[in-house]
């Protein structure tokens, strides 16, 4: 039977990385909305994997390993999704610590850039709110900034400062696109376009996003997710069909005070399309 109508929720973040809640909340809260196959996917991490297919089974959800691999693409950062690898894969956790190797001194550089905008503290504001002292990321300079009221929420954070062009801006190079997907799929996973409308591309650069991809042996994209607006799911249907990538449904949820789409709640994926975990059948721990 295709398992379309899966309530599959395959991209959400924890404390590990930018999240707010600990692997067993994120668990226990994806099972309580009804999620049936879960993944966690953490920025440039697989330090919550166990404890989130753990977490999973005692709560009854079926689980794919995963994570969201930060990727420079033609000057712009692109997020890679990998689901079902092997976790304990040497070359994928060589790879994510060389890639989030970076972001200490790239957020001591944007708290020097904030501090000659009037805004004191910030890297060491920013590291408290950092469950994972390596993987300091601009959503806790943002909890800061909202902390010490210099906004009022997050997203203004990212409008006035954390976003190219503003004060608190610092431009950085990740992982290569080549080097993300290979060791997603040489660790026996499948990796996957996170978020593809989030990018800004013209047409020409998404087509050559979306060919490298393939021909590296990328094999998903995701459609239905907590950062696309429904139109945009028809958009990336129609890519998924014209590229031919299965399809991946996640909400993308970090935090209950902050995410607008929680846990379970996207629609299924449209019929027509082959879903991610029709390719990951095996990869699958039963719950
Ligand atoms: P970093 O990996 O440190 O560059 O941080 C990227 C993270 O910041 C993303 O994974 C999102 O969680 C968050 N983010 C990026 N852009 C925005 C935005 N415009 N509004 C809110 N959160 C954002
Ligand atoms: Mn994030
Ligand atoms: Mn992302
Ligand atoms: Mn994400």
């Amino acid at each position: 039977m295709p398992q379309t109508y899966l309530n599959a929720d395959l991209h959400c973040h924890s404390v590990v990385s930018d999240g707010t809640l600990t692997p067993e909340q994120l668990a226990q809260r994806a099972a309580a909305r009804g999620v049936e196959l879960w993944s966690l996917t953490d920025h440039d991490e697989v330090g919550g994997q166990h404890r989130a297919s753990d977490a999973a089974r005692a709560a009854g959800m079926d689980y794919l390993t995963g994570t969201e691999i930060s990727v420079s693409f033609a000057g712009s950062t692109v997020h890679i999704v990998g689901l079902g690898f092997d976790a304990d894969d040497a070359a994928l956790t060589q790879g994510l610590y060389d890639t989030r190797n970076g972001r200490g001194p790239r957020a001591r550089e944007m708290a020097r850039q904030l501090e000659l905008s009037g805004i004191a503290g910030a890297y060491e504001g920013a590291l408290r709110h950092a469950g994972n002292p390596e993987l300091i990321s601009r959503t806790h300079f943002a909890r800061y900034l909202v902390e010490t009221g210099v906004c009022s929420d997050t997203y203004e954070v990212f409008r006035r400062y954390l976003t190219e062009g503003k004060p608190g801006y610092v431009p950085h190079t990740w992982a290569s696109l080549r080097d993300a997907v290979h060791w997603i799929t040489n660790a026996g996973g499948v990796a996957v376009i996170a978020h593809p409308a989030r990018y800004d591309f013209s047409p020409n650069l998404e087509y050559a996003l979306f060919s490298e991809f393939k021909q590296l042996g990328g094999q998903g994209v995701e459609v239905i997710t907590g950062s696309h607006r429904p139109a945009e799911y028809l958009t990336y249907a129609d890519m998924a069909r014209e590229f031919e990538l299965a399809a991946s449904r996640g909400s993308d949820f970090h935090s209950p005070d902050e995410s607008q789409i929680d846990l379970g709640e996207l629609p299924y994926l449209p019929a027509h399309l082959t879903p991610v975990w029709e390719l990951l059948q095996e990869r699958i721990q039963r719950a």
